[in-house]
């Protein structure tokens, strides 16, 4: 089993390699119109991480979307409505970091994060921070200055050009980080950017096909280091032998059995040249514990 597996990463590594255009999975003839995979050495890749994931990691709580990250297809899934757009919380922070730098000849600047007081989750802080511990820590005290005077119309080129759902229009301000401005009692979604998982999954993807522009190189670099130590460290935990690349996220809960918070992971791997993508939503925990989920699945499918 775990020879097949090895074989039919291979062979998607391989299918990556020729299609250096990458290939949108709307545009890819490898695509099936549903979204999954229909090459035969990809769906026995796909069949098997299906089974293990389904059979390993059951039940409600935790929802998941695995994707052929050079085509976008869906190799696995147990996600209800992944097409529906919903709050996602920081695992929008990279698009509204593009979308600041397309407004700032992508010059991010410094930040000092002071905790509580400076509005992060942490409560004792960050301390000094650039756009790459931002990322790798999530850290909501520079997400709220870099958003501080944007705007919904500022963001939407940016959203577009990485297929997510714009921003409605009365959106500013820190919710375009994905920081809700409600309180633990507030499970109002109007102050929310939404957008589908299915979306942000493959927004991720076009992320690593942009690798080269402006801005995105440190980005990714902080999804790097988020896996190895920042809000994804359980991610690196998980494997110990390879690197990845991983963004968490909290969201207000939109289960109908609900928890304050829903946690969310996007895991991308290997580091050098992602081969698959894993999309992770683990009911009533923090984004941070949901990347141990995804660390542990990925565990489960890598060779
Ligand atoms: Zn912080």
């Amino acid at each position: 089993m775990v020879q097949i597996r090895i074989v039919a990463l291979l062979l998607i590594a391989g299918l990556c390699a020729l299609s250096p255009s990458g290939g949108h999975a709307q545009s890819s003839g490898r695509s099936r119109a549903d979204g999954r995979a229909d090459d035969p050495t990809t769906s026995l890749f796909a069949q098997s991480a299906s089974q293990s994931l389904n059979r390993d990691f059951p039940g409600d709580d935790i929802s998941f979307l695995l994707l052929d990250a050079c085509t976008g297809a869906v190799l696995a899934s147990r996600w209800e409505h992944p097409a529906t757009p919903i709050p996602l919380g920081s695992l929008v922070k990279p698009f509204t970091a593009l979308a600041y730098g397309e407004l700032h000849e992508f010059k991010y600047p410094g930040h000092i994060c002071r905790g509580t007081s400076t509005g992060c989750w942490r409560p004792r802080g960050h301390g000094a921070v650039d756009l790459t511990s931002a990322i790798a820590y999530s850290c909501n005290s520079y997400f709220r200055m870099l958003t501080a005077n944007m705007s919904a119309a500022e963001v939407a080129p940016a959203a577009a050009r990485f297929g997510l759902q714009p921003p409605a229009p009365g959106i500013s301000g820190r919710a375009l980080a994905g920081l809700g401005s409600q309180g633990p009692d507030d499970h109002g979604l109007g102050d929310q950017w939404l957008i589908s998982p299915l979306s942000m999954a493959r927004a991720y993807l076009e992320l690593i096909r942009r690798r080269d522009q402006p801005g995105v190189a440190l980005i990714l670099s902080g999804m790097a280091q988020s896996a190895r130590q920042g809000t994804g460290a359980e991610v690196g935990r998980a494997l110990p032998h390879s690197d990845a690349l991983a963004k968490t996220g909290t969201a207000p809960c939109t289960h109908a059995r609900h928890a304050p918070g829903d946690g969310f992971t996007i895991v991308l791997a290997p580091v050098e040249q992602p081969q698959i993508l894993l999309m992770v939503r683990v009911h009533g925990v923090p984004g941070a514990q949901a990347a141990r989920t995804a660390g542990q699945m990925l565990r489960r499918i890598e060779p």
